[in-house]
């Protein structure tokens, strides 16, 4: 991989309640200014791996038993899952996880009091938000529980945004969604990856569409990596389709 990375795996462990096995022996890079996308079925491991990054994982009873995970060059393997937000590494979770009973704005405020901004900032923040999810600005007013599944997905990244990222895990953005509306959030992902320089770690069960927006793959199988390379290389393999990623052709 040509960028330095920004996160590093190396042969990462997972275990749920001590004795379940969901990540085995996983590395990965991801370099700074890259989108780079984790493909695999249903229970392949692609979520614990994102988690264990983001130490939320504990709060699933799990654990990384092994290995070592590097952001920005630092130890973060056994790190608080705040200070990895302060320190710009935030996830989106699986299943948008809005607050249904705030406005739009005022979830993406929450997402926004990282390092005590002031208002000015606050503003700021929304409005780069609102330059790249148009539609959110249009519903800012409306209660999130009342937008569709699309725009619950682009509040749950406009969430993380707010944190002013430098590299952000999502987890199956397109679960759910219609193809029209899973493109539009990839465009948007590409260009905040192009014009603000925000790198991506996406876990996703879509190879189609992941390919077609990120630089580099990682295809995981029952927790362990089978398949890397160019997300180019990738696609144009056609027993990676249909060994892993459902027969999916581009
Ligand atoms: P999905 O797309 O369904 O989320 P995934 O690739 O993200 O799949 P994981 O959710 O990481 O896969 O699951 C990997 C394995 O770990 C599965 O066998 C799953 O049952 C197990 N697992 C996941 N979360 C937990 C948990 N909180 N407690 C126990 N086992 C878990």
């Amino acid at each position: 991989m040509s960028a330095s990375p920004i996160l590093q795996l190396e042969s990462i462990e997972v275990v749920y309640e001590q004795v379940i096995l969901a990540v085995h022996g996983v590395s990965l890079e991801v370099g700074a200014g890259q989108v780079v996308a984790l493909l695999g079925a249903n229970g392949a491991g692609k979520s614990s791996t994102l988690k264990a990054i983001s130490s939320l994982v504990r709060a699933e009873r799990g654990a990384v038993t092994a290995g070592r995970i590097r952001y920005q060059g630092a130890d973060i393997t056994h790190a608080a899952p705040d200070a990895l937000v302060r320190g710009g590494l935030v996830q989106v979770l699986e299943g948008r996880h809005c607050f249904a009973h705030l406005s739009v704005e005022e979830n993406l405020l929450t997402g926004g009091f990282v390092g005590k901004p002031g208002r000015q900032a606050l503003k700021a923040g929304l409005e780069q938000i609102y330059h790249y999810f148009p539609r959110l600005k249009a519903r800012r007013k409306s209660l999130a529980g009342y937008s569709s599944g699309g725009e619950q997905q682009m509040v749950a990244i406009g969430r993380a945004l707010m944190a002013r990222p430098r590299l952000v895990l999502l987890d199956e953005p397109s679960m759910g969604l219609a193809p029209l509306i899973v493109d539009e959030i990839f465009e948007i992902v590409a260009q905040l990856n192009r014009v603000e320089g925000v790198s991506f770690l996406l876990a996703e069960q879509n190879a189609r569409v992941a390919l077609r927006h990120a630089h580099h793959a990682y295809v995981l199988e029952s927790g362990r990596v089978v398949a890397d390379g160019s997300a180019a290389e990738l696609d144009a393999r056609g027993d990676i389709h249909d060994l892993y990623l459902g027969g999916i052709a581009a």
